[in-house]
């Protein structure tokens, strides 16, 4: 069923003259947006616990409220999965939280996640009626997607999405990030019998490896992935495609099509001289050390040093999440080295309030030139220079341009690097004849996420290089689409319309 005819059915005339007699338009825009609580910064920066607290009843009600339920709701075309958006937050304002949340799970199957971690302000809120028309603060729709699917699990009654009777056709999924996941979560709606393969021992990729625990707490996306399971989904985990088992053996095993979510695990370094030093990290290292292998806890074989003076080299999330974790291992200087001004850095804004809030120190303007080590070959200092901003590049931003004399030296005992991420060469080198482009990413038909050998769909990181979660999921919920026309086309299902 497409969305006009689910809102179409949903949302009749009776809906909405209930919902008019209820509240005024004018009543409901000149309401003021309810803020996320938070737990204050100097509390929060001494445990890992989440940063935002999470709106209660009451005023995710009053928040709900400032919805206008457009009759054409252009907020639901900023969402790349297409949630029924004034649907699910007209079932809050209603009190009705468990009807909200199945809302949700119809097309999204991570609605803690993405209410959590979407860069909203740039999506579904940036095409909300308030921000578009009246210059007015958007609806809260990710605080309200957060809240509905947080009620829902803290009731104890999760619902679990209806499967199709199996029609015992075998797809595999390499990698259990966002899209992955969103990927098994759709082929087992229509009956596929899905198995998906993690090379690591957790399943969740970059939502358990990458996102820290103060922004999303590892125990919700283990939630959801329960409910994955619940729907018939299996994991294999410490199994890595193109290694454990190839393409061919696991065609061989009677996989009919596959949908390659493998991500962008590889870390940018600059090649400056030190980044060999001991002391120097990946982004990717540190943060998967500290969030899946226990490095801040005592006792652990995987430690991280915690660094007095840390420097976190780049301005996106990933620095963002570096840094901020350094200061709660107990960093007394953690810095943000970005070559760059504020205005361009890519973080979200949420974040970088955050992190300036945690006391986290920004050289904007700055460059490394090269990390210094003692006789261990540890680093000590790193040569910054600095930066001032030149014409406009091809992304449009102006380009950062070296100011000549301006290098001085800076203590540090940890260097953090999180200057982007490319996509680990394994998958794309197994298999003979796949197209790949010059940055190691799949080459993929948007309509459907076919690569170039048919059986072979991908989506997320891999195809997009360093993307979001909810662009990751998009694209799996498509790919999912695709692999199914796929398999009806060569008979090896019935044909059916999802
Ligand atoms: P991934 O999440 O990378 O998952 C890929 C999985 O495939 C991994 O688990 C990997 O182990 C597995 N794998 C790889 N190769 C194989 C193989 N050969 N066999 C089996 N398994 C394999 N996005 C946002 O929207 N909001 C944020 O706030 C945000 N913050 C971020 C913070 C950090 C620190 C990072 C690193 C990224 C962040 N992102 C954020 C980006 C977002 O997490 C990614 O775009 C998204 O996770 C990509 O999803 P994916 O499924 O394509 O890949
Ligand atoms: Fe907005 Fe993300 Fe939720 Fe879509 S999934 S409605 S983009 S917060």
């Amino acid at each position: 069923m497409s969305i006009t005819e689910i809102l179409s059915v949903e949302r009749n005339e009776e809906w909405r003259a209930l919902l008019r007699k209820s509240m005024k338009a004018s009543e409901r825009t000149a309401m003021e947006r309810v803020h996320m609580p938070e737990v204050p910064a100097e509390e929060r920066v001494l445990s890992h616990v989440e940063v935002n607290a999470g709106l209660t009843l009451e005023q995710a009600t009053n928040e709900a409220k400032r919805c206008l339920d457009c009759v054409d709701p252009t907020c639901v075309s900023g969402c790349p999965v297409g949630i029924h958006i004034p649907h699910f937050i007209k079932r809050i304002e209603t009190g009705d939280f468990a009807a909200a949340a199945k809302v949700l799970k119809q097309t999204n199957a991570l609605p803690a996640v993405c209410g959590r971690v979407c860069p909203q302000e740039k999506q579904c809120e940036s095409q909300c009626f308030y921000t578009k028309k009246m210059q007015k603060i958007p609806v809260a729709i990710g605080s309200l997607e957060r809240f509905a699917a947080d009620w829902e699990r803290e009731s104890g009654n999760i619902s679990v999405p209806e499967t199709e009777k199996p029609n015992g056709v075998k797809v595999a999924v390499v990698g259990s990030g966002p899209a992955g996941l969103a990927a098994a979560g759709d082929l087992a709606k229509m009956g596929y019998s899905v198995t998906v393969f993690e090379a690591l021992h957790e399943i969740g990729g970059v939502l358990k490896y990458g996102i820290p625990e103060f922004r999303l707490p590892n125990v919700l996306v283990d939630v959801e992935i329960d409910v994955l399971k619940q729907m018939g989904v299996e994991f294999k985990t410490n199994f890595v495609v193109g290694k454990t088992a190839s393409f061919d053996d696991l065609r061989n095993l009677g996989y009919e099509a596959f949908f390659i979510g493998s991500g962008a695990g590889l870390p940018n370094f600059m090649n400056i001289p030190g980044e060999n030093l001991n002391g120097v990290f990946s982004s990717n290292e540190y943060l998967t050390r500290v969030n899946l292998m226990g490095a801040s806890k005592k006792g652990y074989d995987t430690p991280v040093l915690s660094g007095k003076n840390v420097a976190v080299i780049g301005g996106g999330n990933t620095a963002m999440d570096s840094v901020r974790t350094a200061k709660r291992l107990g960093a007394d200087r953690a810095m943000i080295v970005y070559r760059r001004s504020m205005d361009e850095m890519p973080a979200r804004a949420e974040e970088v309030k955050h992190a300036i809030e945690e006391g986290i120190e920004f050289l904007t303007l700055h460059n490394p030139l090269m990390y210094i080590g003692d006789q261990r070959g540890r680093v000590t200092q790193m040569q910054l220079q600095k930066m001032e901003l030149g014409e406009p590049d091809r992304s449009g931003r102006r380009k950062p341009v070296p100011m000549e004399g301006s290098e001085f030296i800076v203590d540090v005992d940890t260097v953090i690097v999180s200057i982007g991420v490319s996509p680990n060469p394994l998958v794309p080198q197994s298999v003979p004849g796949l197209d790949v482009s010059t940055w190691g990413t799949l080459k993929v038909d948007e309509k459907n996420m076919q690569t170039s050998i048919p059986y072979l769909f991908a989506g997320g990181d891999i195809v997009r290089g360093g993307a979001t979660v909810i662009l990751a999921m998009g694209d799996g919920r498509k790919a999912a689409a695709g692999i199914h026309q796929y398999l009806t086309s060569k008979k090896k299902v019935a044909a059916t319309t999802y």
